[in-house]
């Protein structure tokens, strides 16, 4: 089987790696070679997270992708994530060890039905959150992360009728947080909504003195019960600065990698999902991301993230606008 065939079925060059190779050196070596960059999301694995030369959130990724002077730039993420770094950067190889790291956010709005939708509201702005998939963004007037979705939303007029999409839990908070009324996609993360309120209750009677923090992606009875609700970024800022000593953590659990490096002292439980026993709660997309899928995908360049000039030049106006508000506003 060709490398192209190889790709298309199993979304990563499945190929043999020679077992005596120290793979971290390898990797060291081949970025320094090809002037690459490695940008990785607070939800790949720990070691990942390490390799990397940019851990950060949605925001903080778009931020260095849009600033950085490599040739190439290896996304340890998931595909929506890599498509942004390529709308940003159309001269520069972007390439992802695996194509079949999705989102189920992502996925929830298709281009066709997503553009139907909004033509049911003539006379609204389009907010997308960066989950989202390049053919949404060319829809969109703007693009938010839940670092910065309370500001955006702010910068249009009270008067503005809006649209919010994909996630509506995210929208629904940021509705209630802005007093706004926006309409929203009926889209969902599979992470944030797994949540069990009555298993985080339960940790929380086990643990009285610990704080329930949590993303704004999860369902609304959560938020409820949260006594911190924020961005990753915004959750590991609040984590350090607080004077407690316990959390109960309600998002992706590769967080607590960052978490518990920072904050050595601090106890952090993860907040179960409720359909297994497994104490904490994974991106399964996120995980697709492996150190051999690293060294294969940085030796190869591929697999390699091609969109094309229309999807590029259209999604560009609504990240930039972000990236703009956000540097006005320092976010
Ligand atoms: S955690 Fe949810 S929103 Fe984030 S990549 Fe995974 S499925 Fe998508």
């Amino acid at each position: 089987m060709d490398q192209t065939t190889i790709l298309e079925k199993e979304g990563f060059l499945n190929l043999p790696i020679d077992k005596n190779l120290n793979l971290i050196e390898e990797i060291k070596r081949l970025k320094k070679e090809k002037n690459a960059v490695i940008l990785g999301h607070f939800y790949i694995t720990g070691d990942l997270q390490d390799i990397s030369d940019y851990t950060g959130d949605s925001l903080g990724l778009a931020q260095k992708a849009a600033n950085t002077d490599a040739d190439i730039i290896v996304f340890l993420g998931v595909h929506f994530m890599a498509e942004t770094a390529k709308i940003l950067n159309p001269n520069k190889k972007v390439i992802i060890p695996d194509l079949k790291a999705s989102c189920s956010l992502a996925e929830s709005a298709p281009k066709d039905k997503f553009a139907a939708f909004k033509a049911q509201y003539p006379d609204h702005k389009v907010i997308s959150y960066i989950n989202c998939t390049a053919d949404i963004k060319t829809l969109s007037d703007v693009i938010c992360t839940s670092s910065n979705a309370e500001a955006i939303v702010n910068s249009f007029p009270k008067d503005q009728p809006l649209i919010f999409a994909p996630d509506k839990n995210l929208g629904n908070y940021i509705n209630s947080v802005t007093g706004r009324d926006m309409v929203l996609w009926d889209g969902a993360c599979m992470v944030h909504e797994k949540y069990s309120l009555e298993k985080i209750l339960k940790l929380k009677k086990e643990n009285p003195g610990a704080s329930i923090i949590a993303h704004p992606e999860c369902e609304k009875p959560v938020l409820l019960v949260a006594d911190f609700i924020g961005s990753t970024t915004a959750l590991l800022k609040h984590v350090e600065n607080s004077d407690k000593q316990t959390f109960i953590v309600v998002t992706e659990s590769g967080i607590l990698h960052q978490m518990s490096k920072n904050n050595p002292d601090k106890t952090l439980i993860p907040a179960p999902p409720n359909d297994s026993t497994c104490a904490c709660n994974d991106c399964a997309y996120m995980k697709l991301n492996t150190m051999e899928k690293l060294f294969l995908c940085l030796e190869h360049e591929q697999p390699e993230l091609h969109l094309n000039q229309e999807q590029i030049e259209k999604a560009k106006k609504p990240i930039e606008k972000m990236l703009d508000i956000s540097a006005k506003l320092n976010l």
